[in-house]
């Protein structure tokens, strides 16, 4: 079993534990044998804060079961649980639907649920975001760099080199989706697929370019640190050690290091990253579109995640909380409840209780 799951670990006869840390700096055995148990301790302070709440949901059904009414507070942190099944996703997908509904007149997702009555107050709610874990909206060709658009800054650096002037280059010849610098034999994928009769298709790397996906003449324009490939290749939290950056582009990097995913390099095809790695990438991407008065419902968030990964992102959305966003954490992880404001609990046969965390 390949599990983050203290409970799992308890129950085996022997733990295997990888590190130190993720992706490029982990990869090692940083110790096995019989479970051993690990106190952390959560250093997080939480602010005191005074909170009414004031979005109120009424009774809410849904497939013709009914649900209590309930409330929570805005510009908070909300943590939501309960059995599997208690219709935690349900209800809030319901009440996200329908917000979104009476701000901008339009429904997000399907009309599933019915609900009583619905307050909230519309000057300090300005939009609703759901990050859950749809994990197929990724064509094979975007990557980490195109969809966190820091494969931009990245071209405008190395077309700023002398060799590149020189060439008279444009930003489409450091780019696998150009056909001006990409690899004509892979189409810029950088691998072959080779089909197999009876069995699973076979993958290479492509022949011409060894993977890098670019014009060889291209891939290797050097800034004296390192080419163009190389810098596609390497952790993100290197690359930029020495280039650069626009406010924007500071920004998108510092929210990916506290989403702790600046160890993915560039080139990382959004395909096989891991289903909590794109729903990361997915709420980064989301965050840069400047929203103050934003709810972010988020699902399983700790899902994938060590103990010390969930916190420092924990802590990231208590910072958005500060700057007025209203985060909601539908998880199971009892954790949570040291970072949360909020509580609110799913009974069974439609039982719930929502209250202040102290
Ligand atoms: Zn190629």
């Amino acid at each position: 079993m390949v599990d983050h799951s203290p409970e799992l670990a308890k129950l085996s006869d022997k733990v295997v534990w990888m590190g130190p840390l993720a992706g490029s700096e982990g990869g090692q055995i940083v110790k096995e044998g019989p479970y051993q148990e690990k106190k952390t301790t959560i250093k997080y302070k939480k602010e005191a804060k005074k909170l009414k709440p004031n979005v109120e949901i009424g009774k809410t059904s849904i497939y013709g079961k009914s649900y209590d009414s309930f409330s929570f507070p805005l510009k908070s942190m909300i943590w939501v649980h309960g059995e599997t099944g208690s219709g935690k996703s349900s209800v809030f997908n319901t009440v996200l639907n329908e917000l979104n509904y009476q701000m901008k007149g339009e429904y997000i997702l399907d009309k599933v649920g019915d609900l009583k009555s619905l307050k909230f107050p519309p000057n300090k709610l300005e939009s609703v975001l759901i990050v859950d874990a749809n994990l197929n909206r990724y064509t094979s060709r975007s990557t980490v760099g195109s969809f966190t658009d820091l494969a931009k800054p990245l071209r405008r650096h190395y077309l700023n080199q002398p060799t590149s002037k020189a060439l008279d280059l444009s930003e489409g010849h450091f780019s696998p989706n150009s056909e001006l610098g990409r690899c004509s034999r892979c189409d810029g994928r950088g691998e072959e697929i080779i089909e197999m009769q009876y069995l699973e298709d076979v993958i290479l790397p492509c022949e011409e370019c060894k993977g890098k996906k670019l014009k060889e003449e291209y891939a290797n324009i050097s800034d004296g640190i390192m080419t163009v490939s190389e810098a596609y290749e390497l952790p993100i939290s290197k690359v930029f050690e020495s280039i650069s950056l626009t406010p924007k582009y500071r920004r998108i990097l510092s929210y990916l290091k506290k989403l702790k995913l600046d160890y993915l390099s560039l080139s990382r095809n959004m395909t096989n990253l891991s289903g909590g790695e794109k729903q990361r990438i997915y709420l980064l991407s989301k965050l840069l579109i400047d929203s103050k008065d934003q709810l972010i419902l988020i699902e399983n968030l700790s899902f994938g995640l060590s103990e010390r990964e969930l916190f420092a992102i924990l802590e990231f959305l208590n910072e958005l909380v500060s700057v007025g966003k209203t985060i909601i954490l539908i998880d199971h992880n009892p954790k949570f409840k040291a970072f949360c404001d909020w509580e609110v609990e799913f009974k069974s046969k439609g039982k719930i209780n929502s209250s202040f965390i102290s």
